[in-house]
């Protein structure tokens, strides 16, 4: 959508950052400049965004963006290099080692923020043009446990399976470690309006952050213990008679397994798990069931851990056994992160899935995307290793990886470990728009277009598939992930089935995606274009949904299944070597690793860099004052960062947002133990000590 002003053509996209995906208007002028501004009629933010959105642009005309493919040459630093050069020594890079050790020496990884077609062309490409079965990315370690508990539940992982603009008509909502004031701080609205309709809000974090602050209750467990802490409430749903019978009865299966492994964890229990007194237990149920409808949200805090799974299961647990699910204004969402998180795990980057969310074990979803492909099924690999996994292996099992939209030197667990596997590799290609911490180890650095150089849908955490319009021309010297797989697909000798064309990729990702669960058949340019998304599942024909599961699950039966979870410690707990937990997590001025946000001079002035923030008596008993340079230690590593002294955090637990690299990297810190039903990893609890660096 462009409209002509007399300042300059005004464009309709959205944000590049977070899933909130937030409407955007940019006006370019005469010069090449663009500046954004509000766009009122987008549903979700109604113009507001917050100031990663506002200055977005700033990457766009950075100095520091990639304008020239970079080669690494005989001196051992990155050279110019020109496109031809630097496609030839990829596809040479990845043919070479498949030829050497087999194709799953080859690995790929890609990223949340992608585009939903570049993540379907590069699954794509990793299965068809390498036939490699290792491919996997960053969503992995988003909300994939949360994904997995909602495919375990309902048999569909859509994050939110009600658009956002149902959370202010419900009647309580307990957001459980999610801190919308930092991560997106348009969201915030729809739970103040929540509150002024007469509604309640209860915020689940161990920290009082400024989303806590708005709580009409604050329950601060300690961190790793928020699977106890709903099997604590569900066992006083259970006590107190608060269960809906009749919804259980019609719409559920497993309840007796899940109320007994509830009624093993009774609240004196749970009190010294968490930390939560009894009576705030209470209070949160009598909050949760007394009016008709009530919602839970996840976001990283839960879901971060050896057991997000469960620990996920267990919320859903507490909505089922209340029948706060598959009705109007009731139910378990998740709130994802990453721009494009929601859309990223749909169309086949993930290691264990094809496009439309079809499983890649399933021979009818193999031979359907196969047809639409043109291959035979059987040359389709199988699933390949989790993101961790596939990163751990990097410089063994797999020698050459093509990564794409992701910074792991950053943004992995354990990431001094996995930044050496990654320099360990016989070869590394990366595409991105800046020198990433990865990129500068890298082989060959493709530099690629940004989201305002470019068209592409995403899908919001809301499921509503959006168009990101072109609204700039690029410089002349990069080009699109999508030309990028087409130059290279063509070189490994596969010419046909790469097109570059963002709107010819989505009419076969369209196709591929015909009548799997994230079912895109119904959605087009044109439909984007004309309305303000569309939200799947949108069979062929559909209007789309807004909502999920009204009248049924999407399991076999139709109803939600019951899942018995049992509380277990975190894999790491506090000793004598290492007294104090860590938990990590965002700021409003950064995103992610920080490879964009930090280059934006008015993003880097509010955020410049990393800190540790603790309680006042862990400070005044480690004889440390404000500002304090302080060394965190895990088993894994050290981090340095000044002090942040605050009452808004427990006295057992440190905190470190993790966008930065270097010496106050906190994911060097962090544990790699994975959960093994999503393989997440467990970024959001281990032992640590603190001491004056
Ligand atoms: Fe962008 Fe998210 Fe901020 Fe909205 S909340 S402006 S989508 S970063």
């Amino acid at each position: 959508m462009h409209t002509e002003g007399t300042a300059g053509p005004v464009t309709a996209t959205h944000c590049p950052y977070c899933a909130l995906q937030c409407g955007m208007n940019l006006r370019t002028g005469p010069d090449g400049g663009v500046e954004v501004e509000e766009r009122p009629d987008f549903p979700v933010n109604r113009g507001a965004l917050c100031g990663k959105g506002r200055t977005a642009p700033a990457v766009l005309s950075s100095r520091v963006r990639l304008t020239q493919p970079l080669v690494r040459g005989r001196t051992g630093r990155l050279e110019p290099a020109t496109w031809e050069q630097a496609l030839d020594a990829v596809a040479e890079g990845l043919a070479r080692t498949g030829r050497s050790y087999g194709q799953d020496a080859v690995g790929v990884f890609g990223g949340g923020g992608l585009t939903n077609e570049k993540a379907y062309a590069l699954g794509k490409f990793a299965r068809v043009a390498l036939r490699t079965s290792q491919i996997d990315y960053n969503g992995r370690f988003c909300m994939s446990s949360a994904a997995a508990a909602h495919q375990r539940a309902f048999g569909l992982d859509r994050g939110l399976p009600f658009p956002l603009e149902d959370v202010p008509r419900t009647g309580c909502v307990i957001l459980v470690g999610s801190n919308l004031a930092e991560t997106m701080p348009p969201a915030l609205r729809f739970l103040r309006e929540l509150k002024d309709n007469g509604g309640t809000l209860i915020v689940v974090d161990p920290r009082r952050t400024r989303t806590a602050e708005q709580a009409d209750l604050h329950l601060a467990p300690r961190p790793g213990t928020d699977l106890a802490l709903a099997l604590g409430l569900l066992h006083l749903v259970v006590a107190e008679g608060r269960t809906d019978e009749p919804f259980i009865a019609d719409r559920t299966t497993g309840w007796p397994e899940a109320r007994a492994a509830a009624m093993a964890h009774w609240p004196e229990l749970v009190e010294r798990i968490t930390g939560v007194p009894v009576p705030r237990l209470r209070e949160a149920v009598r909050m949760f069931c007394a009016p008709e409808s009530a919602m839970v949200l996840t976001a990283r805090g839960p879901e971060q851990h050896s057991k997000g799974t469960d620990t996920v299961g267990a919320w859903i647990n507490l909505c089922l056994a209340t029948g706060r699910a598959g009705r109007p204004l009731s139910g378990y969402g998740c709130l994802t992160g990453q721009g494009n998180g929601q859309g990223g795990r749909e169309h086949g980057q993930k290691a264990d899935q094809l496009p439309g969310y079809r499983k890649l074990t399933d021979p009818a979803a193999r031979a359907h995307v196969a047809g639409v492909w043109g291959v035979d099924p059987d040359d389709l690999p199988g699933p390949g290793r989790s993101a961790y996994e596939l990163l751990d292996a990097l410089g063994t099992d797999v020698r050459a990886l093509l990564l794409m939209g992701s910074n792991p030197v950053v943004s992995a667990p354990r990431a001094a470990h996995i930044e050496g596997r990654i320099r360990s590799l016989d070869f590394l290609a990366v595409a991105d728009v800046v020198l990433s911490e990865t990129a500068e180890l890298a082989d060959v650095v493709l530099p690629v277009t940004q989201w305002a150089e470019e068209s592409g849908t995403t899908t919001s955490l809301e499921g509503r598939v959006l168009l990101r319009r072109r609204a700039l021309t690029p410089p002349p010297s990069v080009r699109t992930d999508l030309e990028v797989l087409h130059g290279l697909a063509a070189r490994l000798g596969v010419e046909k089935g790469f097109p570059t064309a963002p709107e010819e990729v989505f009419e076969e990702l369209r196709r591929a995606s015909q009548g799997g669960p994230a079912d895109y058949s119904g959605i087009s340019y044109a439909r984007l274009e004309a309305e303000q998304g569309v939200f799947w599942p949108c069979p062929d024909g559909s209007p789309g949904t807004p909502r999920l599961f009204l009248d049924r699950f999407a399991t076999d039966d139709g109803r939600a299944r019951f899942v018995p979870v049992a509380h277990r410690d975190a894999a790491e707990v506090p000793d004598a070597q290492y007294p104090l937990l860590l938990t990590t997590g965002r700021v409003v001025a950064q995103y992610q690793s920080g490879a964009q946000t930090r280059r934006v001079a008015e993003l880097n002035a509010a955020a410049p860099g990393p800190f540790v923030e603790l309680h006042p008596r862990l400070a005044a008993r480690l004889g440390v004052a404000e500002g304090a340079v302080l060394a965190v230690v895990s088993r894994r590593g050290r981090a340095v960062a000044p002090a942040r002294i605050t009452d808004a955090i427990r006295a057992d637990t440190v905190f470190m947002p993790f966008h930065w690299p270097g010496e106050g990297r906190a994911n060097t810190l962090t544990n790699p133990a994975l959960d093994p039903v999503s393989g997440m990893p467990e970024f959001k609890t281990c032992a640590v000590r603190v001491e004056p660096a």
